[in-house]
């Protein structure tokens, strides 16, 4: 299957099929791989007939200073104007790749293959990359999209645990917000049954990849309607820094946050956060922490960087409709205390 986007900023092609056999055709001439040790040591007679530009893997490769060191290789490699820019990997290689390819020689084409489900259903699509400058995520980025996003889910075979419960968080934030369907079938099913099922889970991912472009279609900017994707993603960042949990378990608990704003400021039925919880709990993501409150709100406050008393916060009404609201930090305050 394959189809093309139009985005403001460019055609995207969307193709899902298996890497070795869709790739060549979607490269003109001269390509380098950009992949992580990970994925390089796992998948190695696949890649054998391409250039690779390889980074170590983590986190904290997202940084100018990797960017830098990439650059140079791509130098030595003799990366011309003309040359395609294909990240290989989770998001960090999506997000870095995509980055540099904008800034290389003013600009390469590049395209994408997620190898992980979080960068497949979110992180390659959409065109927002960059990298991170200290403790700020992604402070440093261009927008700008891809010629080809490859999903090929043979990649996830090797994929650990922890990554797929990582990327469900995403999946179920999607279904909260535009799709109570997919809410009410991820509640029939776990994380096993799409391990096991590829006709399922291509079709899931079918479906997050449609519900993300639709938004990012409308608004590439992040201006209006894209700042909706951010649901959980508020309470989460703050959770994220100060108990260093993995993105999607803080954007777990994060929603869970945004339900309980959502019961007072947007008249969200009481059973939705028990359903909810239940539903993480299938995908092995945490419904609890023992947060400090002041310390989650302080961190919200130093976000906005400016003295602001309310944020732009996404709301539930019901399980597959969502609104923007200002919320003032008192209500979130009052929210994190009443959590339980
Ligand atoms: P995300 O996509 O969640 O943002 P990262 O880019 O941080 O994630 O990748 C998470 C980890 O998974 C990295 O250590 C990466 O090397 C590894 N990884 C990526 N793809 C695969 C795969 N298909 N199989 C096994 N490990 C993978
Ligand atoms: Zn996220």
């Amino acid at each position: 299957m394959r189809y093309a986007v139009n985005f403001p900023g460019g055609t995207v092609q969307y193709v899902f099929g298996s890497f070795s056999e869709s790739l060549p055709g979607l490269i003109p001439g001269q390509a380098v791989l950009i992949a992580d040790q990970n994925v390089t040591g796992l998948y190695p007679s696949l890649l054998k007939e391409y250039t690779i530009a390889q980074v170590p893997p983590r986190e904290e490769q997202k940084s100018l200073a990797v960017v830098g060191t990439l650059t140079e290789q791509l130098l030595t490699q003799q990366v011309h104007r003309k040359t395609f820019l294909v990240g290989v990997g989770g998001g960090v290689i999506t997000d870095l790749t995509g980055f540099l390819a904008s800034i290389y020689m003013r600009g390469v084409s590049f395209g994408f293959v997620p190898t992980t489900l979080l960068a497949m259903v979110d992180a390659a699509i959409g065109g927002k990359n960059g990298v991170n400058i200290g403790g700020h995520k992604n402070f440093v980025g261009t927008i700008s999209q891809p010629k080809f996003i490859l999903f090929d889910t043979q990649f996830l075979k090797t994929l650990p645990d922890a990554e797929w419960s990582n990327g469900f968080a995403e999946v179920i934030k999607y279904a909260c917000l535009f799709d109570k369907t997919l809410f009410e079938e991820l509640e029939l099913r776990d994380i096993n049954y799409y391990r096991q099922n590829e006709m399922a889970l291509s079709k899931l991912i079918k479906r997050c990849v449609e519900l993300k472009n639709i938004v990012v279609v409308g608004d590439e900017r992040d201006t209006g309607l894209r700042k909706l994707l951010n649901f959980g993603h508020t309470a989460g960042h703050a959770f994220e820094t100060l108990h260093q949990l993995p993105h999607g378990h803080a954007v777990a608990l994060g929603m869970l946050i945004a339900c309980r704003v959502s019961e007072d400021e947007a008249g969200l039925d009481k059973t939705v956060i028990q359903r909810l919880k239940k539903l993480l709990q299938q995908y092995e993501l945490p419904v609890q922490l023992a947060y400090d409150t002041d310390s989650v709100v302080n961190i919200l406050k130093m976000d906005k960087k400016r003295n602001e008393q309310a944020v732009d916060y996404i709301v539930l009404r019901e399980v597959g409709k969502a609104a923007i609201k200002t919320i003032s930090f008192e209500v979130i305050q009052k929210a994190l205390e009443s959590y339980e």
